[in-house]
């Protein structure tokens, strides 16, 4: 099967469409690997993470655009076991799985 990767899709988030764009490295601030900007709508994911890492960073930037106030550990702790826990089912092995990555910042 060939995947088609796409920059950007537009999802709807507590009721508001919201952009979620996929980006390089340099796109990104050092060491970032994901941001939410609840202004725009906007939430940035870097497409060069392993796959692991990248369905933690979605999951985290998502909770922070459903809910802003929540408290930055909380989601951090909670979007990786969630992460960790999907890879576990082996239902989405889709591309094989890179080393998780260290030195992981988020905002
Ligand atoms: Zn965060």
């Amino acid at each position: 099967m060939k995947w088609v990767e796409r920059d950007e899709i537009h999802v709807p988030i507590r009721g508001a469409m919201w952009t979620i764009q996929f980006v390089g490295r340099k796109d990104m601030p050092r060491a970032t690997w994901g941001d939410c900007n609840h202004e725009k709508r906007l939430i940035r994911v870097r497409k060069d993470l392993s796959p692991l890492n990248f369905t933690d960073t979605l999951i985290h930037e998502i909770k922070h655009a459903q809910q802003y106030e929540l408290d930055e550990q909380f989601v951090s702790e909670t979007a990786t076991e969630m992460a960790s826990i999907i890879f576990a089912t082996n239902k989405f092995d889709v591309y094989p799985r890179g080393k998780p990555q260290k030195n992981k910042k988020r905002k």
